[in-house]
């Protein structure tokens, strides 16, 4: 991997203060590993701890509302993150877009609301299994890339792209080091052709999708893969740096 590898943690609905530990720990860790770049996505409630209790890693939300304020009972905008203290945002994830109806439309305007709010942006992907048997993973992705990714002057510059795919989420199941290695390069394809040869070859591709320090070599080694986006195994300091070794 030619880039600084990325770790993302992304805690979902998982941890209330008392969870600050693991991430005070995990930015203790991230201190002995600089040529790692570190980041965590905890739930909106603990953005702001987060980010004074750990001061070298990035501190990220996962999910935003596309508008910038007004009636819209429940939600947060990119801005009030930003405000709370976060760097960065996740957008599109399998479980917002299966559990909240969200279509690529609403993906890449939440997209654009993280960057016009001055973070960046990490935007997730990735195919079910059916598609993948019926041998339509990469169209899939490429359609979700051309409809999520947000579009604008330099947009390309704050992106970072999840590979994750839904059925190897929290399952333990993984694809083999070849399918995530043709996935990344068709990515890769598609970032070059949005953002141009030098943007999009600059973008980094994470993969996601049941990575555990024990897997996290061979994961992390694969065509193209410049991190990783992490769930289960990054509620614990221990399991997310021994993944944050590993790369
Ligand atoms: P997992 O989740 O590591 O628990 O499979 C990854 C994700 O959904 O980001």
């Amino acid at each position: 991997m030619a880039m600084r590898p990325y770790i993302v943690g992304n805690w979902k609905m998982n941890g209330t203060r008392a969870m600050l530990s693991e991430a005070r720990a995990i930015d203790r860790g991230a201190e002995r590993l600089v040529k790692v770049e570190v980041a965590l996505a905890p739930p909106f409630t603990l953005i702001h701890a987060t980010r004074k209790e750990a001061a070298l890693i990035g501190v990220g939300a996962q999910d935003c509302h596309a508008a910038e304020g007004g009636a819209h009972t429940g939600d947060i905008s990119a801005a009030m993150i930003k405000d709370a203290g976060a760097g960065f945002t996740i957008v599109g994830h399998s479980e917002r877009r299966a559990n909240h109806g969200e279509k690529d439309a609403d993906v890449r305007a939440k997209a654009e609301a993280v960057l016009a709010a001055g973070m960046a942006v990490i935007v997730c992907v990735g195919e079910t299994e059916d598609q993948r048997d019926a041998g339509k993973a990469e169209s899939v992705v490429a359609r979700q890339l051309r409809g999520s990714l947000p579009q604008g002057d330099n947009a390309g510059e704050k992106v970072t792209v999840a590979y994750e795919p839904v059925w190897a989420i929290g399952t333990g199941r993984t694809p083999t080091v070849e399918e995530v290695g043709a996935m990344h390069r068709s990515i890769r394809a598609v970032l070059k052709d949005l953002y141009g040869e030098e943007t999009g070859g600059k973008v980094r591709i994470l993969y996601g999708g049941s990575v555990k320090p024990e897997n996290a070599v061979e994961l992390l080694g694969a065509d193209e893969v410049n991190g990783a986006l992490v769930g289960g195994a990054s509620l614990t300091a221990e399991s997310f740096l021994g993944i944050v070794v590993a790369a």
